[in-house]
Formats: structure tokens, C-alpha cells, sequence
């Protein structure tokens, strides 16, 4: 077991305002230390919305909450940072219709939040990945099983240079998937456009990839910055278990539906338990 971890908010309120990289639009985040037992969640027009997968209203390019028609897209970068520093308790105020993208990264969240952190008494309760849980989707497919602390393998399979990549990330090696950038290709742009989405996607927050090379003029940060970033979703996606999770996980040109699929699926056999007649019972 790895150790005691005491439950986590943070010293001061924090503000970190941006583009949406959907929306296009400016949006300001106000990130509120919060109490032990208050879990995160989101505040928005008086609607608070947890943190957690039973307030996904879309996966489609981001992952996206909604409560009583308010709506905030594009959570999944603040969830991972959040997931890996294990920030239990917060209520993160937004005013605009997304979550900042910044440089496309963790990098500015991470960095700001962990200078901030405050110990809380009482330990954390983790989500125990305790069976194999599998989901497909034609040849993708995510897989969950039990371990001892977090640890995400993600391989990408490319129409382009980057071929066939595979990444592991394990508990503790933040660095190594928290500034990896989000990335799209150039032959999807115009149908991301098309659907309204990417409005504020630019080279300063978005990697772009074509058949042979990046259109950044700065490069990748890794030669797999791509595959680093589809972990560091995983990592997002998965706080919405609504506890930091312990289990390893295998992504197979995964993305956000199938992360959100498993999730439900994790948390759905964690509120069941088998009867003696082996039927199914909510607990
Ligand atoms: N993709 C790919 N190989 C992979 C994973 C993804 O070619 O191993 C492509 C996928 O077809 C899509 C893009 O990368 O064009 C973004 O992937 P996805 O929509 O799954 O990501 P999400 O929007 O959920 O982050
Ligand atoms: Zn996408
Ligand atoms: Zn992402």
C-alpha cells in the first residue's frame, strides 16, 4: 500500500482565466478551498455540479458536465491535474462556458495548484479498481484492472508519422504526462469546425499534426507528446469516479466515450453486489 495520503484542498482561492478551446470564448476559473467531505465540484449560475460521471453530458473531442440545462465543457484537464495531486476537496466557480485550455496542457494549473496545497485531516478514500472491467468499440478498447496504485498504459495506433506509440504512466511520474499538449490532425480540422467545435484551437494551445510533421514551429515536447496527452485524459476522466483511483488501466485507441464508459461501468459494479441467489442489488 502506498502509504497514508491525507485528503487535500487548497491554502487560497485561485484564478486562472483563458480560451476555451471549444467555445473560443474567454472564461474565468475561481478554484475555492473547501471543507473536508465536500468533494469537487463545479459552481456555476447558482448550479453546483459534482465531479463525477453521473453529470457527463457529452464525450465528443472533451468531456463535458451539465446540471439542470447548465452546461461546462472541456473538464478534463483540471480533473487530471486535480487527480494527480490529489485535490479532494474544491469547488471550482466558472464563469463562461468551458475550462480554460491555456497551452493545451496541465502545465499552468499543475504548477499553481501544487504551490498551493493544504493537507487536510482524515485519509483519502480511494476508488479500488477490485475486477477486470473491459470496454470496446470496434478494435479500441480500455481495460481496467487491480493494482496497488495508478498506473495507465495508452497505445495510439496513427495515420501518420507517429505510427504505433505506447506510453505508461505511474503513479508519482506527473511531469512525464502533465505537459503533454492536446493535439489534433490536419485532415480533421474542417470536420471539428463543421461540428462547432475547436473555435479557439490555435497552434498556442493545440498541436497539429499532418502526415509527416507538426505545423508548430516549436515541435513536440516528446517525439509521443500525443500519447502522453491521451494518458493524461485517462487521468482526468477517471477522477470522475469522484475519489483518486487505485488500478492499472490499458488503452487501446481509446478517448474520452470509451473513458466515460468505463467509468460508469466501474462505478455501476461498485454500488451492486451479488446476493446469495447471485441477482444483483443496489447497496
Ligand atoms: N486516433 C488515432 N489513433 C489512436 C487514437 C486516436 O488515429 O490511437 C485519432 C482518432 O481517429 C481521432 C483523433 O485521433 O481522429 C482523436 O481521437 P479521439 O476522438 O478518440 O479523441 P478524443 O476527442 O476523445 O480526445
Ligand atoms: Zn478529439
Ligand atoms: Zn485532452
Amino acid at each position: 500500500m502506498g502509504g497514508m495520503r491525507r485528503e487535500r484542498t487548497l491554502r487560497v482561492p485561485l484564478r486562472f482565466k483563458g480560451k476555451g478551446i471549444h467555445t473560443g470564448e474567454k472564461s474565468t476559473i475561481i478554484l475555492h478551498p473547501e471543507e473536508r467531505g465536500t468533494g469537487v465540484r463545479f459552481f456555476k449560475e447558482g448550479v453546483f455540479i459534482p465531479a463525477h460521471y453521473d453529470f457527463v453530458v457529452n464525450t465528443n473531442h472533451s468531456t463535458d458536465l451539465g446540471k439542470e440545462g447548465v452546461v461546462i465543457k472541456t473538464v478534463e484537464h483540471l480533473l487530471g491535474v486535480l487527480h494527480l495531486l490529489e485535490v479532494t476537496n474544491l469547488t471550482v466557480e466558472v464563469i463562461g462556458g468551458e475550462i480554460p485550455i491555456l497551452d493545451g496542457s496541465g502545465s499552468e494549473l499543475y504548477r499553481a495548484i501544487r504551490e498551493e496545497l493544504a493537507e487536510q485531516d482524515g485519509e483519502i478514500d480511494y476508488f479500488v479498481v477490485d475486477g477486470v472491467v473491459e470496454i470496446r468499440n470496434g478494435r479500441s478498447f480500455i481495460r481496467a484492472c487491480p493494482s496497488e496504485t495508478l498506473e495507465i498504459t495508452y497505445e495510439g495506433e496513427f495515420d501518420n508519422f507517429l505510427g504505433k506509440r505506447r506510453f505508461t504512466f505511474h503513479k508519482g511520474r506527473d511531469e512525464e504526462i502533465v505537459y503533454a499538449r492536446t493535439f489534433c490532425f490536419d485532415w480533421e480540422i474542417e470536420h471539428i469546425r463543421k461540428a462547432g467545435l475547436g473555435r479557439g484551437g490555435s497552434l498556442e494551445n493545440t498541436l497539429v499534426l499532418g502526415k509527416d510533421g507538426v505545423y508548430n514551429p516549436e515541435g513536440m515536447r516528446w517525439e509521443d507528446e500525443p500519447v502522453r496527452h491521451k494518458v493524461f485524459d485517462i487521468v482526468g476522466d477517471l477522477y470522475l469516479l469522484g475519489k483518486p483511483v487505485r488500478g492499472r488501466f490499458f488503452s487501446f485507441r481509446g478517448g474520452h466515450a470509451l473513458n466515460y464508459r468505463l467509468v460508469r461501468e466501474l462505478g455501476r459494479k461498485k454500488g451492486v453486489r451479488l446476493t446469495a441467489l447471485g441477482s444483483e442489488e443496489k447497496v
